[in-house]
């Protein structure tokens, strides 16, 4: 079994697929629907990072079969993104990037996701949402938004993430500075200066952490990702292939280790904002801060992204869209005789101006 999971209709025998709008498996062919059974499960679960660092699933999966699958993956020789299509859509594309991928051509054993949060945007209502963005961007080229318009094909693809939660005691040290003023003599004049007293200070801070998210993909620039946040994890289902029928999914190639450094990076902002407030004055330095970890827990989570690669004047733009809140975020091609027209628009408008003035002036003599 390697993870080709398919959903054939039980009334016509044609492949299911997972329909945002209902939320339910269904047939394009007949219009047959079926709800889909996630278990009785209520939420993904979360698993102990230590645990799982000891089981060396971070690294050799071989033998840890029953929280790994194995999937089949196509690797992109552009981006290196490992997707795994969906047998029905016969895709032979890298959705990432539009680059012509030999499918099915290789097997990973990787951690099973616990969670996924289904689409619930269809093609058509991120292609709305996306032509709404360009058609704001005034200084897009008219081309480009009339081809976005024509309704090309997007593809829906479940991007893989770590998220992790933690326990963080903090013990650091450092000054805080209090602000207070001199009067100085400058050339004869009085000049208030601020001056700052520093204060050796030593403290510790503690926070919980809750579903800090890491993109496992290196396979895309973070900018477009961030962008997407917020995500409504709130929503997330437990995972089940049912969700996935229709749709491109991409194996994670950020390990479950490397995973939390950077989780531990964004952790580590919030913890030091908090050491700033904890010192306070007016101002803060911190000199030394050690951050002990503690209660790690994790979860591979695959999120929907609706992407589109344009190839636009020789060159691709890339366009995404969350699945769930219809939020875009892509590369804007800028209209060169837009901009120059806005350009000489303003220039002629500061000479009118200038023009009126003159001639009220004129005016007053
Ligand atoms: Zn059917
Ligand atoms: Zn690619």
């Amino acid at each position: 079994m390697t993870g080709e999971h398919r959903f054939p209709c039980e009334t016509c025998g044609a492949d299911m697929r997972f329909d945002p709008a209902r939320g339910e498996l269904t047939c394009d062919h007949c219009g047959a629907h079926e709800s889909i059974e996630t278990g009785g499960a209520a939420q993904p679960r979360e698993l102990n990072y230590a645990q799982a660092v000891r089981d060396g699933l971070g690294q050799d999966l071989a033998g840890a079969a029953s929280e790994t699958e194995e999937l089949r993956v196509s690797e992109c020789p552009n981006c290196g993104a490992k997707i795994q299509f969906d047998e029905t859509n016969h895709a032979t594309e890298c959705p990432y990037c539009a680059t012509p991928v030999v499918t099915g051509t290789g097997t990973v054993r990787q951690i099973k996701p616990q969670g996924v949060l289904p689409f619930s945007l269809t093609e058509q209502t991120a292609q709305e949402a996306m032509s709404a963005w360009l058609g704001r961007l005034w200084f897009a080229p008219n081309a480009l938004k009339q081809y976005a318009r024509k309704g090309r094909r997007l593809n829906g693809v479940y991007m893989p993430y770590w998220t992790y939660d933690a326990h963080t005691e903090s013990d650091y040290s450092g000054e805080r500075g209090t602000d207070y003023y001199v009067t100085v003599k400058v050339n004869g004049k009085t000049r208030r200066r601020r001056q700052t007293r520093w204060r050796r200070v030593s403290g510790h801070v503690r926070r919980a952490f809750d579903d800090v998210l890491v993109l496992a993909s290196n396979a895309l620039p973070v900018k477009y990702t961030r962008a997407l946040e917020p995500w409504d994890l709130a929503g997330l289902e437990p995972y089940v292939p049912d969700y996935l029928a229709g749709y491109a999914a991409e194996a994670y190639t950020v390990a479950l280790e490397d995973g939390f450094e950077h989780a531990q990076e964004r952790m580590n902002a919030v913890i030091t904002r908090d050491v700033k407030f904890d010192i306070g004055g007016d101002r803060q330095r911190i000199h030394d801060l050690r951050t002990q970890y503690s209660q790690v827990t994790y979860k591979h989570i695959l999120l929907p992204v609706w992407f589109a690669a344009y190839k636009f004047r020789g060159k691709t733009y890339r366009f995404v869209v969350n699945g769930r809140t219809g939020q875009v975020q892509g590369e804007r091609p800028y209209s060169a005789w837009k901009i120059a027209f806005a350009v000489i628009a303003g220039l002629i408008v500061a000479g009118a101006i200038g023009y009126g003035i003159a001639l009220t002036e004129q005016g007053s003599y």
